[in-house]
């Protein structure tokens, strides 16, 4: 058996084309662009690179984005002055704080001190907290878990009363993903560091999403036939062969994977553009929120 292997690239230019015509009746509308404010602190290259990529998209789809880009040595009143800055900004509909931060900044405090209605990375301990609730509706869903949830939607996996296997309990990815994935009906297992024999687990989900870090990590012989597979992982490895002298890889072992899985994400080229899509969506989201319930 021969996965379908999910072009997330694909999928996410489709949906950024429908982003831009809604972006563009909002300008039309209201007069000006819906906006995106960014933070990055430090000169993490893979963090500054994931900066430009979603700046860069969301210009490409007309939409106003204004970065902050403060030094390794910012400090905690720096970058809360930053966050303040765009918070109050009328024209700020969505604000991004790129993770991780430097290990003395309080990286808690700087999330949480995003207004509810700007929070388009869905991360305030607020939108978590409702997304971990019945009956309640965050304002928004975290970026990276929505692309997930977008891919398996489009893959046609059925997730009401599937088995999912949730591998990474991480606050950015592997427990928003799981709550979502609970929301939708799935009985949902988290695997982490200390679970005892992952193989065995992962063996019994009709879905597995892996967002451990580990390059090439979840196995072929792992999965199910005919499992969804979403690759989160995105693992920079040495490559002499390539360009640059590396590559990326994803969580899971694509090559024999492809050959159980029913479906399966690429690295890169899967999960990557769906983030900056479902950040883009929920920028939009704010926008129009902000002037029909200001
Ligand atoms: P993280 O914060 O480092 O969390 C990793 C998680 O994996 C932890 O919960 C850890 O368990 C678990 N883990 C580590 N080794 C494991 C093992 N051998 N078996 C089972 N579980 C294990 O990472 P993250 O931020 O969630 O990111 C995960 C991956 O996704 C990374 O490659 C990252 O670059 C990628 N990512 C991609 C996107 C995208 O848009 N494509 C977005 C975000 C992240 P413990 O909790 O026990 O330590």
């Amino acid at each position: 058996m021969s996965a379908v292997i999910v072009d997330g690239q694909l999928i996410a230019d489709e949906i950024r084309a429908e982003i831009a015509v809604e972006v563009a009746r909002f300008k039309d509308q209201v007069g000006y662009p819906p906006g995106l404010g960014v933070i990055l602190v430090g000169d993490n290259p893979a963090s500054a690179q994931y900066v430009r990529m979603k700046r860069r998209a969301c210009e490409a789809a007309g939409m106003k984005s204004v970065g902050h880009l403060l030094p390794a040595t910012a400090t905690q009143e720096d970058v809360e002055t930053a966050v303040k800055l765009l918070d109050d900004d009328p024209t700020i509909h969505g604000i991004l704080i790129q993770l991780p931060m430097p290990a003395h900044i309080d990286e808690s405090r700087i999330l949480s001190l995003v207004s509810l209605g700007k929070d388009a990375d869905g991360l305030h301990p607020i939108n978590i907290g409702r997304l971990a609730m019945k009956g309640r509706e965050p304002l928004f869903t975290p970026a990276t878990p929505t692309g997930c949830m977008v891919l398996l939607e489009r893959m046609g996996a059925k997730l009401d009363g599937a088995n999912a296997v949730v591998v990474g309990r991480s606050n950015l990815v592997g427990m928003p993903v799981a709550l979502m994935l609970m929301k939708a009906n799935a009985t949902v297992t988290v695997c982490h560091s200390r679970t005892r024999d992952l193989p065995e687990i992962v063996r019994r989900a009709d879905v597995v999403i892996a967002a451990i870090g580990r390059p090439l990590y979840v196995k072929g012989e792992w999965l199910k036939p005919g499992a969804f597979v979403i690759d989160v992982g995105t693992n920079q490895i040495d490559d002499p062969t390539a360009p640059r002298g590396y590559r990326f890889v994803g969580d899971v072992d694509f090559e024999t994977a492809k050959e159980v899985a029913g479906a399966i994400t690429k690295v890169p080229g899967g999960v990557g553009p769906m983030t900056i899509t479902s950040l883009m969506q929920n920028t939009l989201k704010s926008a129009w929120r902000s002037v029909s319930n200001p």
